[in-house]
Order: structure tokens, then sequence, then C-alpha cells
């Protein structure tokens, strides 16, 4: 057995294996920014339709307003049927102001119904930004400690990931600058898992079964093993406990 081949495929596994936490890392923290405007993003959405509800009361007690200027020229208009009614000469006459009359009255009463429909919900939605603004309050108190949470996350991700930086350039050091450049070559064409352990004469990286010849001549450590099936750097298990699995 090469311990030099050993060491070797020892370094590029740590290589391998700081590679891919950096790359979790820096996902994550991608996904932190994105994560805090989702928050926002709701926060703020709520507070959109308390304004909206704001707006709504506000147009009613526009209307309100404008139906009691309504009522109040009728209410002239009323008197003004009175005083013609007292000085009515004919039974005609009497009969058509009484109608006037009543259909005046009629008017302001649609009116006040009206009125009183604008005053209900006005109180309704007053009630229901009340309560949203509680459930604001509730949803605030919550994002915050959220934030929070995902900034200390994030904060502490930043210090490993500056402790993996370190830790990555000390194994580029260490590593055979061809084997590094065969290295990058298959991370290039298979993705992040670049060296892959067998077991049971299988490629982990690809599943597939390895020759048999190949695969004793693997446990010696003479040479870099090359996956036949998915071009790999594969390594026989190294520690017992894969073995026995
Ligand atoms: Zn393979």
């Amino acid at each position: 057995m090469s311990p030099a081949i050993k060491g070797k495929i020892e370094n590029l596994i740590k290589l391998q294996e700081i590679e891919i936490e950096i790359d979790t890392i820096r996902c994550q923290l991608g996904g932190v920014k994105q994560k805090l405007d989702e928050l926002d993003l709701t926060l703020g959405s709520f507070k959109e339709k308390i304004e909206e509800d704001r707006i709504i009361i506000e147009d009613n007690q526009q209307k309100y307003r404008s139906l009691e200027s309504d009522t109040q020229t009728n209410d002239s208009k009323m008197e003004k049927s009175r005083e013609k009614l007292k000085s009515v000469k004919t039974n005609k006459e009497y009969q058509s102001s009484l109608k006037e009359l009543d259909d005046i009255k009629e008017i302001n009463s649609k009116i006040e119904d009206e009125m009183l429909q604008c005053l209900e919900s006005v109180e309704n939605i007053e009630q229901g930004i009340e309560n949203k603004k509680n459930e604001y309050e509730n949803l605030s108190e919550l994002t915050e400690k959220e934030k929070a949470v995902i900034n200390q996350k994030s904060e502490q991700d930043k210090v490993r990931l500056n402790q993996l930086d370190q830790d990555l350039n000390e194994i580029k050091k260490i590593i055979d600058p061809a084997l590094f450049d065969k290295y990058n070559m298959v991370k290039g064409k298979v993705g992040m898992i670049a060296v892959a352990y067998v077991k049971g004469s299988v490629c982990q990286g690809c599943n597939m079964n390895i020759p048999p010849q190949m695969y004793n001549e693997m446990q010696r450590f003479d040479k870099l093993s090359i996956c036949p099936h998915c071009q790999r750097i594969i390594y026989p298990v190294i520690n017992e406990e894969e073995k026995t699995e």
C-alpha cells in the first residue's frame, strides 16, 4: 500500500468537504436577504390593509356628511311645504301640498336609513382595524424575533465561512497541483462531488459496479483510480466503520 496516495486522497476528501460546506453556507447566506424581505413584505401588506380600511372609513364619513346636508336641504323644503299648507285655499291644493310633504318625508327617511348604514359600516370597519392592529403588533413582534434568529444564524455562518476559507487555503497548499487540477476538471463535469468512495465494489458517486480487478487494485492505493462510469476520483472505504456497514 502506498501511504502517499492514501494521504493525497485523504487531503482531496478534506478539500471536498470544505468546499461543500462553503457552498452550503454561501447558499444559506444568499437566502437570508430574501427571507428578511419576505417577512417585511408580509408585515407591509398587513399595514396596507389597515390603510385601505381607513380609506373606506373616510369615504363613508364623507358620504354621511353629504347625506346629512341633503336632509338639511330637505328639512328646509319641508318647512316651506308646511308654510304652503297653511295658506292653501282649495282642497286640491291641500291634497297636493300634503303629497309634496309626504314625498319629502319619505326621501328623508330613506336618506336617514343610508346614514345609519354608513355609521354601522364605519363602526364595523373600526372594530376590524382594532383587531388588525392587535394582529399586526403580534406579527410585528414575531417578525422581529424571527429576524433576530436569522441574523444571529447568519453571523455564525459568516464566522464559520471565514474559518473554512482559511482551512481551504491551508489544504490547497498541501495538495499536489496536478491532482488539484484533475479534481477541478472532474468537478467541472460532475458537480460538487468529484471524489467518491467505493463500497462493496459500488461507486457511491454513480451507484455503478466497479470491475472486480479494478476494485482489487484500488485496495492497494498504488495509483489514483477513476470510476469508469462517472469519471469521479474513487477510493475504497478507508475507515473500518464504513467497511462493515
Ligand atoms: Zn462512478
